[in-house]
């Protein structure tokens, strides 16, 4: 297949300029190159952050509502290029179309339709008795992002920090720099004023490194591993730049004695394989009353078995292949040495299709909780099933590890399930089937980050506070 989406370019202060060299985009499920994004340097950077900074002062000082404006229009580019917006997320991410189009683009258009509500409706400037307080735009932020949803870690970014003020410098996975290119797009033909929205594509050490160091820039909102997030906080608050972190996960799914087993079990193999298993927020452990535990590791290996894996273009496909080489060489070694350890596995199916980096899901029982498999997250299609005694010790369990970004707890008691839920220490947990909202704050605990993203949580993260006294 000839390369569809090639640019070498990077988008500075309304102009698109060109670094000189690229990189190629390869299709996870064919190994086919589909596109090329601009391989920038510390240059380019320099450069995006000067044009940031100059557009600042205008951005920041338009009407919030105007701003919005400016959203809705950014919104309505991006929906007139959705279907190729999909094509796009299939063919960067290897994401199947269905979950392409709604977990990936559908929901990345409502998440800045969000933000533009944010704006407008935000009470910017509040009085409380003799003191006033000013929420401002924060300055010029750096948004760096992952591949696994790379527009909707995107626009999670963008949406917020637009509607505070701030103009950015955007910098995409070296991965999946394709939908980058179509944001960026989007703000030129939005009409967003030059230097609001920059584009920088690259590596994390030529262009994220020197990005995040930069002293002129204000607020950096990264996405990404926890080991990467480590050196980018220390990097940001050398120079007291704000910091919002999304890191890793290693999240639970309760499923209490009085649940649904059958029901409960299946969702949460879905949750946990969604995007082939490459979501920060996955539930990676199932924990299953002790006396249930050969019954629902039945259920979770028999839905695993049952899943499509395939051809991302297949709308029947229900995961497509994994990032790259080195992430499916990453995830096989993880259960090879989970299996090494004594860990079983439960799912019989192991063919995959051929030419992609694909990878059948797994469920693996047997393993202590302290096990590397249970305690350090994989970013693959491997659940993990342990057995719990009571809800206090589903709860230890669920909290005893590095990381704290989402749960679930199933059970027939809502008021249990929320009791439960309430006291995980961790950024989200869901009730039962309860949905996905893009106003619901998102964030993580521990390793899994500091800061939130979406709604009003997400908004402040971009501000400043300047209280005026009367
Ligand atoms: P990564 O940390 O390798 O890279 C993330 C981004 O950081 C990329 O753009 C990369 O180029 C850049 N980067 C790398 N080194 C850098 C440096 N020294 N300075 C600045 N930038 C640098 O992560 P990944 O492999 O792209 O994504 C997978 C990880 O992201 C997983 O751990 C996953 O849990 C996490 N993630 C978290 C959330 C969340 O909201 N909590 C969401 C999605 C993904």
């Amino acid at each position: 297949m000839s390369a569809t989406w090639s640019r070498d370019d990077a988008l500075v202060g309304g102009h698109w300029i060109r670094p000189g060299a690229v990189l190629e985009v390869e299709d996870p499920a064919t190994g086919a190159i589909v596109g090329s994004g601009a391989r920038c340097g510390a240059a380019e950077v320099e450069l995006a952050v000067a044009a940031a900074r100059a557009a600042h002062g205008d951005w920041s000082a338009l009407a919030p509502t105007a701003r919005a404006d400016h959203l809705d229009a950014l919104v309505a580019e991006l929906r007139a290029r959705r279907d190729e917006l999909v094509a796009m997320t299939v063919a960067e991410v290897g994401a199947p179309i269905t979950v392409a189009a709604t977990w990936h683009v559908d929901v990345s258009l409502d998440i800045l339709a969000s933000a533009a509500r944010h704006a407008r409706t935000h009470p910017f400037v509040q009085e409380h008795g003799k003191l006033v307080l000013h929420r401002r735009s924060a300055g010029v932020a750096a948004l760096i992002t992952p591949w696994n949803y790379p527009l909707y870690q995107l626009a999670a970014k963008a949406g917020s920090a637009l509607a505070a003020g701030c103009t950015l410098v955007h910098k995409p996975s070296e991965l999946t720099p394709l939908s980058a290119y179509a944001f960026a797009e989007a703000a030129v033909r939005a009409g967003l004023p030059a230097g609001v929205v920059n584009l920088v594509p690259g590596t994390g050490a030529e262009v994220g490194a020197p990005l995040v160091a930069h002293e002129q820039v204000d607020v950096v909102s990264f996405t990404g591993s926890t080991a990467v997030g480590r050196q980018v906080a220390a990097s940001a608050v050398d120079h007291l730049a704000r910091v919002t972190l999304e890191l890793g996960g290693k999240s639970a799914s309760i499923v209490c004695d009085d649940a649904d087993l059958d029901g409960a079990v299946r969702w949460s193999v879905d949750a946990c394989m969604l995007n082939s298993g490459q979501t920060c927020s996955a539930w990676t452990r199932l924990l299953v009353p002790a006396d249930r535990l050969d019954e629902a590791v039945a259920i979770a290996a028999a839905r695993a078995d049952e899943m499509v894996v395939g051809d991302p273009t297949d709308p029947a496909t229900e995961l497509g292949p994994l990032i790259s080489a080195d992430q499916h060489a990453r995830v096989a070694a993880v259960v090879a040495g989970a299996v090494a350890r004594g860990a079983r596995v439960a799912t019989r199916v192991t063919d995959v299709p051929s030419g992609g980096h694909y990878l059948r899901p797994v469920v693996l029982g047997d393993l202590p909780v302290d096990d590397p498999a249970s305690q350090r997250e994989i970013f693959g299609p491997v659940l993990v099933v342990h057995p719990y005694v009571d809800d206090e010790d589903a709860l230890r369990i669920a909290n005893g590890t590095a990381y704290g970004l989402s749960g679930a707890v199933w059970s027939a008691d809502r008021d249990r399930a929320r009791r439960l839920a309430a006291r995980f220490d961790a950024g989200q947990v869901f009730v039962n089937d309860a949905d996905y909202d893009v106003e619901a704050p998102f964030g993580g605990w521990k390793h899994s980050g500091s800061g939130r993203e979406f709604g009003v949580e997400g908004l402040l993260e971009f501000t400043e506070l300047t209280v005026v006294h009367l």
